[in-house]
């Protein structure tokens, strides 16, 4: 407990750590690069910034594993879950945040804490001395990753995304779509119709997965393979798995009623 414990990345994880260590008397020096050294994804200095989504998926602790997680985390103080609860926006049965509130209030905790302290440098290096967490996340500094390969002897380390299309609500026919999260979740009427449903016919299906399946593709750069994480595939690799596997995966036709038909969508598309 003497020691003073260094944490190199101020994240998600980053913050968290510093938050439960300092809260048990633990003397934090949480270590940032940003904002003197950039990365490509985050656009501020705080702490606790979201990368791309807003969401921490299901808030469901009965049914969701996920949820369950974020319950947990609840009950054990979370930096992240209480902040993210505080600045929480309505998606259904989702947990979806004000990222830029959301990270301010993370900063601010984190340094009113007294036993955390700030450093704002890029880390080249493993420190030797004190205890230490890396925390640096899926866009670590280049010399800090090597020296962290070289340590674990793995020749790279590789994070792979997907992108996320994103759709303008005025291109969006609701005379066709409707508002409904799925099997009506959320407490509140904005939450129960936070998700745009657009219905598909078979014929509409097939051409969408056809057009998945012949659209250009990211070209990988030498060396990069794609290390998938199954529960988190790209569309396009998903569509690729199978014509199905989106209609029985995130585009099935169930827990919503189209108000403007009677007949079952083949397959739905949602988007928040
Ligand atoms: C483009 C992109 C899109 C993503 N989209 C999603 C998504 O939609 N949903 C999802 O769940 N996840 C997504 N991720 C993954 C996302 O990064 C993680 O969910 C989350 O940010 C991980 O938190 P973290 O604390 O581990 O890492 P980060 O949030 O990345 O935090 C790591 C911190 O370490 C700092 N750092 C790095 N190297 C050094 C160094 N050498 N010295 C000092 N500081 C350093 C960085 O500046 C950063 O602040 C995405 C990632 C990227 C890159």
């Amino acid at each position: 407990m003497d020691k003073t414990l260094h944490i190199i990345g101020g994240g998600m994880a980053g913050s968290e750590a510093a938050w439960q260590a300092a809260n048990m008397g633990v003397k934090v020096v949480l270590h940032e690069m940003r904002p003197k050294v950039e990365t490509f994804a985050h656009r501020t200095g705080n702490f606790g910034e979201m990368v791309c989504s807003n969401s921490f998926r299901s808030d469901d602790h009965e049914q969701n594993a996920v949820g369950l997680l974020h319950w947990e985390m609840l009950q054990a103080g979370g930096l992240i879950m209480t902040t993210a609860h505080a600045h929480r926006l309505p998606a259904g049965g989702a947990l979806a945040v004000d990222r830029d509130l959301f990270a301010q209030a993370v900063t601010d905790a984190l340094m009113a804490h007294p036993n955390i302290t700030a450093s704002y440098e890029e880390i080249t290096e493993l420190p030797t001395d004190g205890h230490l967490i890396i925390a640096t996340g899926p866009l670590t500094g280049k010399r800090l990753g090597q020296a962290i390969a070289h340590e674990t002897g793995r020749d790279a380390l590789a994070f792979f995304d997907a992108i996320a299309p994103i759709v303008y609500a005025e291109s969006i026919d609701m005379s066709q779509a409707w508002k409904q999260s799925r099997y009506d979740k959320g407490e509140t009427e904005e939450e129960r119709t936070a998700y745009i449903n657009c219905p598909m016919t078979r014929d509409q299906y097939e051409a969408f997965i056809d057009a998945l399946l012949a659209a250009d593709k990211t070209e990988f750069h030498e060396g990069e393979t794609a290390g998938y994480f199954d529960g988190c595939l790209p569309i396009e690799v998903m569509a690729e798995r199978g014509r199905e596997t989106l209609r029985f995966g995130p585009m099935k036709p169930v827990g919503l009623t189209n108000p403007h038909s009677d007949m079952k969508p083949y397959a739905v598309g949602d988007a928040l």
